[in-house]
């Protein structure tokens, strides 16, 4: 099917789907390691690239492809690479786009085990790494080497959910002939098109929303075939490819991706509105909030704020800003406490002991990650239950 001729909520339940012989209306699951050729003759010109075809399930499967090919449509994208996880994906695109001696400027309000891929893994591989302030566009600039090969992003970031002017760093990545990558975890392609705004690749966690019910690990790049085409070759290569039966749950994800996120997000403004009146809470960090400081750019590049929420829990006499944190924690009876996220269940995490623990305290202290800051990933339960499972912010 033709991508610009249906909206996003048709592509979402639509796109992608091959149905075998059988004319299965749901996608089939194809859970084998290899495909038999009709001859010898015909196995090489599939090995040779002359035929089209599976060969074997690291290089490509229907079921992954099925799934690909879904996501691709929703992103606007040429091409999807679906990897075994959201790291594999930074990991499968740095590997394919850079070589030892060149130069990543990124963001410092990353995923924490994005941070320390670059900082402490492929570093070792002769790979430089800047971190910059997401929102300091002069920073950005002044960052570039003659060796800068990609940008990286998270918009909004994790866990402060800060927004950065998508559009602007493309312009400045590409004056230096350098690519910009979107993690797009947080919105999804329901909610922001970063390639619509200029970025050239996108990361995807499906873990988190595109699964939508926390059971299975995988990611994604996507970008243009010429982009994706060395991304393809390290990952059938190195083997950190999705598994079958993953691509099947996500595809299933993926048909009720604009309704979670609407309910997301309308559930996360309305427990964000709350929290910013409560006596116990002494900031509120989330994008659809008029107090966000990049709130009129938010609403420019998304259509909802999403669904993670982020707030400094004010310490009673007596109690460090860590220990006013872990008392609303432990005070919760419904919400999950885990640092997971993109899951009907909410989810409550405390970032400076938890997903952002191994970065160092300084660091941590100059993204602004304070030790009385709370995340929440808003689910899909009624808003007055989590109110109610928060009531020691009243
Ligand atoms: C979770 C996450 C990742 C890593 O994904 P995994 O599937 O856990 O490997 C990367 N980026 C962001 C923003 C995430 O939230």
């Amino acid at each position: 099917m033709t991508t610009n001729q249906y909206h996003p909520e048709t592509l979402a339940v639509r796109a992608g789907s091959e149905a075998t012989p059988f004319g299965e209306n749901s996608e089939a699951l194809f859970l084998n390691s290899s495909f038999r050729f009709s001859s010898a003759a015909q196995a090489a010109a599939r090995f040779g690239g002359t035929e089209l075809g599976n060969i074997y399930s690291r290089f490509t499967n229907p079921t992954v492809t099925m799934f690909q090919n879904k996501l691709a449509a929703l992103e606007g994208a040429e091409q999807c690479v679906a990897t075994s996880t959201g790291m594999s994906a930074i990991l499968a695109c740095v590997m394919g786009l850079c070589s030892a001696g060149e130069h990543i400027v990124a963001s410092r309000s990353i995923f924490g085990t994005s941070v320390q891929l670059f900082s402490n893994i492929l570093k070792r591989w002769g790979l430089e790494v800047t971190f910059v302030s997401l929102t300091d566009v002069d920073a950005w600039r002044a960052a570039i080497t003659p060796k800068t090969k990609l940008f990286f992003v998270e918009t909004p970031s994790n866990p402060l959910t800060e927004v950065c002017d998508i559009q602007a760093l493309a312009n400045i990545a590409h004056k230096a002939g350098a690519h910009l990558v979107v993690d797009n975890c947080f919105c999804t392609p329901a909610i922001q098109h970063p390639l619509e705004l200029g970025a050239d690749i996108i990361i995807h966690s499906a873990t988190k929303y595109i699964d939508g019910q926390g059971r299975c690990l995988g990611g994604a790049v996507l970008g243009s075939k010429a982009l994706m085409e060395p991304v393809y070759g390290f990952l059938r290569t190195a083997g950190v490819t999705m598994s079958a039966f993953n691509a099947w749950v996500f595809l299933k994800g993926l048909e009720t991706l604009h309704v979670r996120m609407e309910a997301h997000a309308s559930h996360a403004l309305a427990l964000a509105t709350w929290l910013e009146a409560q006596p116990n809470v002494a900031r509120v960090y989330y994008p659809g909030l008029v107090s966000h400081p990049q709130h009129q750019l938010a609403l420019l590049q998304q259509a909802s704020g999403g669904g993670i929420v982020s707030f400094e829990v004010k310490p009673k006499a007596g109690q460090t800003e860590q220990e006013a944190a872990w008392a609303l924690i432990d005070a919760t009876k419904l919400i999950s406490i885990t640092a997971n996220l993109g899951d009907a269940k909410s989810t409550i995490t405390h970032p400076a002991t938890t997903t952002h623990s191994r970065v160092s305290a300084e660091a941590r202290a100059e993204a602004g990650i304070k030790d009385n800051l709370v995340r929440i990933a808003v689910g899909l339960e009624h808003v007055d239950d989590l109110k109610a499972d928060l009531a020691l912010l009243k």
